[in-house]
């Protein structure tokens, strides 16, 4: 069994624990929390172990009349790897803590490529994190892109990627970020720096994006233009796409026109939360005109990169093939609509 460990328990890593709480060859040790607030009692009423990530805080916890197991040092010496999903920047302070514990950690997307040996994503990039003792989760956005551009390069080759990404202005918890108020070209500066994270993944493929930020929480809205080297028609590359584990097409008779329904679906057919671990692509918009495919997909920013961390926990610590780790990943979360 492989020990797992989490840090920072909150949009992502709350979701990252319960995935490898399900997982066969992996036990969760415990998460840690900075203060005893609701997370925290979640935590523990999921009958997981809880660790106060700050040492000294620890009597604020018994105070709050919230079990704590120890501090985040007791954690790190229980477990094979920590998956630190701290806010950004805050993962790269954390390296040296997990170094003097010689624990493996993987960092999540807000944190630099530099913070790691590898950049990660199991459908792309998946043999760069074997072995390794630090590896970063690349972002939800980097996550969405890789899984639709690594088939189509692999059967078609890809000659330019131009994708525009609507991104969502704060997650649904995050009171004090989002809505926005107006839709903001984010960052000004084109191409944004999404293009040159997702060659973190995929080296080769040449790739600009551009960002907006608009008054929504509930998903990001990717744009694409992919110039192939040949000329598939429609139906062929719809195929192609529909094969992907990770990749959902919305059929025209869902009758699902945003993240609203896609949320609403997602809880209707019992998803934790209401995740979306896939790509949502709409199949209408999957269209190719000569050599340029066009699509819309949506992103569920708090959920794509789940799977992902549970892959890369495979891949640094077994010698599992990558399609039996993703096979086993998917089965055990129920990825695949
Ligand atoms: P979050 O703010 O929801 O959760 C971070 C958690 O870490 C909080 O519970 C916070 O209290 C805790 N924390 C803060 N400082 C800590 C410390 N020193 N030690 C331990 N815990 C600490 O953030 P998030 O959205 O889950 O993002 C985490 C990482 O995942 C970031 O790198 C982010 O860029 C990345 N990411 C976020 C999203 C998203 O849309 N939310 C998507 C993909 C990747």
């Amino acid at each position: 069994m492989i020990r797992v460990g989490v840090n920072g328990y909150g949009t992502i890593g709350k979701r990252v624990a319960d995935a490898v709480d399900v997982q066969p060859d992996m036990e969760l040790i415990g998460v840690t929390k900075t203060r005893p607030n609701f997370e925290a009692d979640a935590a523990r009423r999921r009958g997981y172990d809880l660790y106060a990530a700050i040492g000294d805080r620890l009597p604020a916890f018994e105070e709050a009349g919230i079990e704590v197991a120890g501090t985040l040092a007791d954690l790190l010496d229980a477990v094979d790897v920590i998956v630190d999903c701290c806010p950004s920047g805050v993962g790269e302070r954390n390296r040296e803590i997990y170094r003097a514990h010689d624990v493996k950690a993987i960092y999540q997307g807000g944190e630099d490529a530099t913070v790691a040996e590898a950049s990660f994503n199991a459908r792309a990039r998946f043999e760069a994190a074997r072995g390794a003792d630090h590896v970063r989760v690349v972002s939800c956005n980097t996550t969405g892109l890789s899984r639709v551009i690594a088939p189509l390069d692999e059967t078609y080759g890809v000659e330019k990627v131009r994708a525009t990404l609507v991104r969502r202005g704060g997650d649904p918890a995050e009171t004090g970020r989002g809505p926005i108020n107006d839709v903001l070209p984010d960052p000004v500066t084109v191409p944004s720096h999404h293009g040159p994270d997702v060659n973190t993944i995929l080296p080769d493929v040449d790739i600009d994006t551009l960002g907006l930020t608009v008054p929504a929480t509930q998903m990001h809205t990717h744009s694409l233009n992919v110039t192939l080297s040949c000329e598939p028609d429609t139906a062929s590359v719809r195929e192609l796409l529909r094969e992907e584990d990770r990749l959902f097409l919305i059929p025209e008779t869902a009758a699902i026109d945003g993240a609203g329904k896609l949320k609403e679906f997602a809880r209707d057919v019992g998803r934790s939360r209401g995740d979306l671990w896939e790509n949502c692509i709409w199949e209408e918009s999957i269209n190719v005109v000569g050599r340029d495919l066009y699509l819309f997909q949506n992103i569920h920013q708090e959920a794509d990169v789940v799977p992902e961390n549970i892959d890369a926990i495979r891949a640094m610590c077994t010698d599992e093939s990558p399609a039996d780790s993703i096979a086993t990943t998917n089965r055990t979360l129920g990825v695949g609509l």
